[in-house]
């Protein structure tokens, strides 16, 4: 226990919660540890990821092990790959009906997660597509490529927009992840603007998958709104926080 905080410690990484996960070494640890495939490992390594950041390292290995977390780094830490990386893995062989979703709050936004996930499934055949404006016609198209990808990114409104059209039948129940980007964006703003992004959120988790779901938010800071709706809406919660702890 105390080498592992030591290693912590080294690379700037505080925990808060129970029976925490070790932070991960090196990303070809996740072969023999994980059953990682080594060409995946290859992947993240074309990527020019030579070694895990400090967040991803905390993050791979608690997201690795089903846990549900709230990870707090400073813009530019490499949070996207850190999420990006265990669904990959996880998710296994493609199946079409999405079984991870990455909500963020801006279409500019999903757009990069879209060609970080692009890049990093490389060596696999999941499939990933982002949701967004469209037009009226096209909408029919839009959800068959939403009934075959495995991986959806969307901004709430978009997604919720979807959910509440007619003859619209998308299903996320067989959805594990559910991941919230830049939740610190997300929950702030008006009362009404925090109000309406709840609500979504509320909507859309109750569509995804029951008992089996899981929920990773991340956030480039430490917010009072995002650490309690985590604290009361995440079982068996970690807290991981790199860098300052600005409030
Ligand atoms: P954040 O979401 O924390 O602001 P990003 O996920 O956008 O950060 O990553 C910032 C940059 O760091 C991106 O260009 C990404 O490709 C790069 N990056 C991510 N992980 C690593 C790594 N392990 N080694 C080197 N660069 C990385
Ligand atoms: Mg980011």
């Amino acid at each position: 226990v105390q080498e592992e905080n030591h290693f912590r410690n080294q690379h700037g990484i505080r925990v808060v919660g129970r029976h925490i996960p070790a932070a991960l070494p090196d990303f070809s640890i996740l072969i023999d540890h994980y059953q990682v495939s080594e060409a995946f490992v290859n992947t993240i390594k074309d990527c020019g990821y030579a070694e895990p950041t400090p967040i991803q390292r905390q993050v791979l290995t608690c997201m690795l092990e089903n846990r549900q977390i709230l990870a707090c780094a400073p813009t530019g830490s490499g949070k996207t790959a850190a999420f990006l990386i265990p669904i990959l893995h996880m998710l296994g062989a493609p199946q079409g009906g999405p079984r991870a979703l990455i909500l963020c709050p801006t279409r500019e936004l999903a757009k990069q997660i879209y060609r970080e996930a692009l890049r990093l499934s490389a060596s696999t055949n999941l499939r990933c597509s982002v949701v967004n404006k469209i037009q009226e016609s096209k909408i029919k198209e839009r959800e068959s490529t939403i009934k075959k990808s495995d991986i959806v990114i969307s901004t709430p409104n978009r997604l919720c927009y979807l959910l509440n059209i007619e003859n619209i039948n998308i299903t996320l129940d067989k959805v594990k992840w559910l991941i919230v980007d830049e939740a610190d964006k997300m929950f702030e703003g008006s009362a009404e603007q925090d109000s309406d992004f709840r609500q979504q959120l509320e909507q859309i988790m109750t569509r995804c998958g029951g008992r089996e779901r899981r929920m990773a938010m991340f956030s480039a800071t430490h917010t009072p709104a995002v650490g309690k709706w985590c604290r009361h809406n995440l079982r068996g919660l970690i807290n991981i926080t790199v860098g300052q702890r600005n409030a």
